[in-house]
């Protein structure tokens, strides 16, 4: 049964396709608890200006890219409200509102900003810009415009919650209890690893399988994918911990099979193309049903489109709910 009394908020910034990544990450959790709760899914346009407000074109390009793979994954527009960050202004109010309830340090602080703004050092140089040091805060708008109380995130994005938390606070501390806190839920699986072993998977780094790629993509990547580098011949015992195959066997094999060939691989009973021919059947397996939803809503663009601007309207109305409230809270109602 739906639990009516949470709202869940999820969201991407509109940057690239999603990958696998994002699928074992989020999307499968998403799907599942569309049924629970009520969702709202941002896609994040504005935030995902903050590192390339220089190439706009290519943010939004992604927003329908982004649209086509929650649908093709199983998001459920019936169930799910998905919406466009730039065309709900109420959250551009917001940011100014909470703004003034954080401090530069506090967000310089912020190890998610930290980790991220040490990451962008080619794009910001020495001096970060002021937009960017500030997405929390905008984060924390996204999540309070449509009361968003449960926010599935992976450990590296807790800290982003509890800034939000803590803007909470202090705008019920000062205005009265108007907002509510928004709680995290852990996602398990938040961080898959690249092909090539990388902590992280993405577009940059160019090891990413995409839910849209064709069986030919896939095979290129897979049979590129880094193996056990001790390994040269079949014959040789392998270590399946130190093998990329072994570990998207483990996401994409039955369990039993996965056992199989890691204990194959450990005493040198299993060669490495085999093993990564029967892992890309397996990624085709899963990926065709995704591929062929995808193919449909390419067809009809215009249903995309209908479905994206019926869930703006939807969490705009909420927002302006929202905004209402809070403005009252601030005694910016003059002529309610
Ligand atoms: Fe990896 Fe499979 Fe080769 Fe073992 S046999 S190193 S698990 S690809």
């Amino acid at each position: 049964m739906m639990n009516l009394n949470k709202r869940i908020l999820t969201g991407d910034r509109p940057t690239g396709r999603l990958h696998i990544g994002h699928y074992f990450g989020s999307l499968q959790n998403r799907v599942k608890l569309q049924d629970e709760y009520e969702s709202f899914i941002e896609i994040a346009d504005v935030q995902a200006l903050t590192d390339n407000f220089n190439n706009p074109e290519k943010v939004r390009k992604n927003v329908r890219q982004v649209m086509l793979d929650y649908l093709s994954v199983g998001i459920d527009p019936n169930k799910t409200t998905i919406f466009i960050q730039s065309m709900i202004p109420e959250i551009a109010e917001l940011t100014v509102f909470y703004s003034n309830l954080v401090t530069i340090a506090r967000l310089q602080r912020n190890p998610t900003v930290k980790t991220e703004i040490a990451q962008k050092k080619e794009l910001f140089g020495d001096s970060v810009t002021y937009g960017f040091l500030g997405y929390p805060v905008s984060q924390a708008a996204d999540i309070t415009s449509v009361k968003g109380t449960l926010i599935p995130v992976g450990e590296d994005q807790l800290p982003l919650i509890e800034q939000c938390r803590e803007i909470v606070r202090k705008f019920n501390s000062i205005y009265g209890e108007v907002l509510v806190e928004p709680e995290a839920i852990l996602s398990k699986n938040a961080r898959i690893k690249g092909l090539d072993g990388n902590e992280k998977m993405g577009k940059s780094l160019g090891n990413a399988i995409y839910l849209s790629d064709t069986d030919e993509e896939i095979q290129k990547k897979v049979m590129s994918a880094v193996t056990d580098p001790n390994r040269i011949k079949k014959d040789d015992y392998g270590n399946p911990n130190v093998c990329m195959v072994a570990y998207y066997h483990n996401l994409f094999s039955k369990a039993e099979d996965t056992k199989s060939i890691c204990e194959e691989c450990k005493l040198g009973k299993r060669g490495c193309v085999a093993c990564k021919k029967e892992l890309i059947q397996n990624i085709i397996k899963e990926l065709t049903p995704i591929r062929e939803r995808r193919k449909y809503y390419e067809e009809h663009m215009e249903l995309v489109d209908k479905i994206l601007l019926e869930g703006t309207k939807k969490a705009r109305k909420v927002a302006m709910e929202t905004t209402k409230e809070i403005k009252k809270a601030m005694k910016l109602n003059y002529f309610d």
